[in-house]
């Protein structure tokens, strides 16, 4: 079943797999990184990821943490790193501690208090940035970083003894660089642009739309912390990657009908061919 091994995305040679549906489920797992965006309900296509980077407390998207800690432990794996807000470190520790209780059975897992604009190490070259997104809870959204380190713009050109030398004499000949290549935003209102526009010019951005039309209004969505397709319509060129990637829909549209919509809203093929709907 689709739902148990992840549905797949694929761009520029990153592949993605995971589900993202309005209330039942949301698991964004990239094996590049290693580090899987949200839990679900504990799904067996992202056991392995060393890493999560948890977005919120609200179930659908992270309920699946003590399922993953115990999938770890039962085909001994190395404890899993969990990076979360700070507000839900104590109540998921108290949840573990319980299901320990009952289980009998002591389990070990790493929980990391996530700040907006930190850099987190996942294993060099590969780093985790968290960002503000703007939710019914306190909520972060996530970019995936390669670091890479060129040359400072200086020693472009200059051959590889003077590199060398300079190196030798203590100079820093290269610099450290960050590229974002994924990120999800969570659950959000479409004020995550604004409070981190910086996300936008993310390679590949998965973007929480939950409603598509007049079945629910843009204050219906607001009123639930979540986006409206039309409060993104005007504002699609302000996204800088190669391709914007639309998940968590309402279980009320099917994907289908949501990809149909898309065509119907967006006219221009060039904007049309950045854009995906997904989960
Ligand atoms: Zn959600
Ligand atoms: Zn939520």
């Amino acid at each position: 079943m689709d739902y148990f091994k992840g549905l797949p995305f694929e761009h520029a040679g990153i592949k993605v797999k995971g589900v993202s549906r309005a209330g039942s489920g949301t698991c964004i797992y990239v094996p590049e990184f290693k580090c899987a965006f949200d839990s679900a309900q504990g799904l067996p296509f992202c056991y392995g990821s060393p890493h999560f980077a948890i977005t919120h407390s609200h179930m659908d998207h992270s309920g699946g943490i003590p399922f993953i800690i115990m999938q770890k432990a039962l085909t001994q794996q190395k404890p899993g790193t969990f990076f979360m807000p700070e507000y839900m470190i104590d109540p998921l520790t108290k949840i573990m501690q319980t299901w320990s209780d009952v289980e009998g059975h002591q389990y070990e897992y790493q929980f990391v208090a996530a700040q907006a604009g930190q850099i987190y190490e996942l294993k060099a070259p590969y780093f985790l940035r968290p960002f503000l997104s703007e939710h019914r809870v306190p909520t972060l959204g996530y970019q995936m970083l390669k670091q890479s380190k060129p040359l400072k713009p200086e020693f472009i050109g200059q051959s590889q003894q003077q590199i060398q030398k300079a190196r030798q004499s203590g100079q820093q000949v290269d610099q450290t660089v960050y590229h974002p290549v994924v990120a999800y935003t969570g659950d959000t209102k479409i004020e995550f642009m604004d409070l981190s526009p910086h996300v936008l010019q993310t390679k590949i951005l998965f973007m929480e739309v939950t409603y598509w039309d007049d079945r629910r209004s843009i204050d219906d969505a607001r009123a639930w912390g979540h986006i409206h397709f039309d409060e993104v319509l005007p504002r699609l060129s302000e996204f800088k990657g190669e391709k914007l990637v639309f998940c968590h829909t309402s279980s009320r549209y099917s994907i289908k009908e949501v990809k149909h919509i898309l065509r119907q809203k967006v006219k221009d093929p060039e904007l049309l061919s950045k854009l995906e709907v997904w989960g």
